[in-house]
């Protein structure tokens, strides 16, 4: 038996939960498969444990899909941005930098949520939305393209007929390998430790990178947590020192981290597991295919430094459901696939190589490139007209020329 629908979206990670709020609640029929069913409790084993800045221009796609209302209550504002060098010979900070959202916009830079969370908000969005069937535990198998539609099949056997696939099934996406586009990947032998903590001192909204070596030590405020202010933390170093640091008693842990921190806010006490994400950059050679689009992290991976990956997941899924809603009867059609592609790979491509080039910078392990670094970041934002250029596209407001900078 064959089932038909306007959208099969292949992948329930966040950004395929998203993507399936926002078709079903822009009246389009959506079926969204994963085979894996999303864990919505912060202490189950497996949870997400990483958080998401939504930067200003994704919470008018979270508002359309709607979330925002059941999101806002739970997320923490990012105020500030501060940036400091720690690159001396000791883990001390020689050189702070803040970047202020009031000195260009009436709101915060965005808002941080833990992905775990996340989950669970759009879960419970989508037991709303009668156009949608959330199918967990059942994957995207293989596909077969028409002029006038796509067949898939999943895992179970259903078949499905659809007028658009979406391809939002992560950085291995089955449904980009079904299509055989190709994708460009860069590997840094680096992964990122992603955990909670509380401390001592208020983060007051600051959301604070430290550089050193290894990758950025960044730490993102949460709401407070058990009366203790609390922040998130991905700490970026190669995989045998993440290796090294995953395995030390908890005392231990909690004493490099408060150092590598650099102490702005005091002792910091684990309160999570500590989870490993290996870091890549990878960008799909196409976005678009007979029928079929990519978004999210099927098309583009990128280091976690300035809260670009969700961010740009998001901006996909604005242009895509603008194209879609311009073609109600037909979201499959070359109108809307292939313009999708044209609008989003360049941009795609400049945040990834901007992201890629900062992400080498913090990585500089030798002195000599750490005192460079810390060169450059002072002039590059003492210099008023660049600090504004970068603070803009902190808010993810750059348009092409994208310049990013670290949230
Ligand atoms: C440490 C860290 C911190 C980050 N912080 C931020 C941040 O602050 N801001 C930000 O914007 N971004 C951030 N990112 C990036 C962000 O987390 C990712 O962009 C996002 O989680 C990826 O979501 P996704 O839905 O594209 O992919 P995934 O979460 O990988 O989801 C893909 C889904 O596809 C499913 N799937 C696999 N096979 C199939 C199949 N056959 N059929 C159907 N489904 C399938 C998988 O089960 C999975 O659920 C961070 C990343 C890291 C590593």
């Amino acid at each position: 038996m064959r089932e038909t629908t306007d959208i099969l979206i292949s992948g329930g990670g966040v950004a395929g939960l998203t993507a399936a709020c926002a078709f079903g609640s822009a009246g389009f029929r959506v079926i969204c498969v994963d085979p894996a069913p999303p864990i919505t409790e912060r202490d189950a084993e497996g949870a997400d444990l990483r958080t998401t800045a939504f930067l200003q221009p994704s919470i008018p796609v979270l508002q359309d899909a709607g979330l925002w209302s059941r999101l806002e209550p739970h997320a923490a504002p990012l105020q500030v941005m501060r940036i400091i060098d720690a690159g001396g010979e000791l883990p001390e900070a020689r050189l702070i930098k803040d970047f202020n959202a009031a000195d260009i916009s009436d709101a915060p830079f965005g808002w941080n949520l833990p992905n775990w969370l996340l989950r669970r908000e759009m879960v419970a969005r989508l037991s709303e939305l009668p156009t949608v069937s959330f199918r967990p535990g059942t994957g995207f198998a293989r596909m077969l393209t028409r002029d006038t539609e796509a067949l898939v099949t999943l895992t179970d056997g259903t078949r499905i007929v659809a007028k658009l696939v979406i391809g939002a099934d992560g950085r291995t996406s089955p449904v980009r390998e079904a299509l055989g586009i190709a994708a460009s990947t860069t590997r840094y032998g680096q992964k990122a430790l992603a955990f909670a903590v509380t401390h001592l001192i208020p983060h007051d909204n600051v959301s604070t990178e430290v550089h050193r070596s290894g990758g950025p030590f960044t730490l993102v405020p949460l709401p407070d947590r058990d009366g203790h202010p609390a922040s998130a933390v991905v700490w970026m170093e190669s995989g045998p020192e993440v290796a090294r640091l995953s395995a030390l008693s908890v005392p231990e842990f909690e004493a490099e981290m408060t150092a590598r921190s650099s102490g702005i806010l005091g002792p910091l006490t684990l309160v999570s597991r500590r989870t490993i994400w290996p870091i890549i950059s990878q960008i799909a050679d196409r976005l678009s295919g007979p029928r079929t689009v990519l978004m999210a992290e099927a098309a583009h991976v990128l280091p976690p430094i300035g809260a670009q990956g969700l961010n740009m997941s998001l901006a996909d899924l604005a242009v895509l459901l603008e194209l879609a809603q311009s073609h109600p009867e037909d979201p499959g059609v070359p109108a809307v696939t292939e313009a999708f592609h044209r609008a989003r790979h360049l941009e795609v491509k400049a945040r990834v190589t901007g992201i890629d080039l900062l992400n080498r910078a913090s990585m500089a392990k030798a002195p000599v490139l750490r005192d460079l670094r810390a060169k450059a970041l002072d002039a590059l934002y003492s210099a008023s007209p660049v600090r504004h250029t970068l603070m803009r596209a902190g808010l993810g407001a750059s348009g092409k020329s994208a310049t990013p900078t670290r949230g």
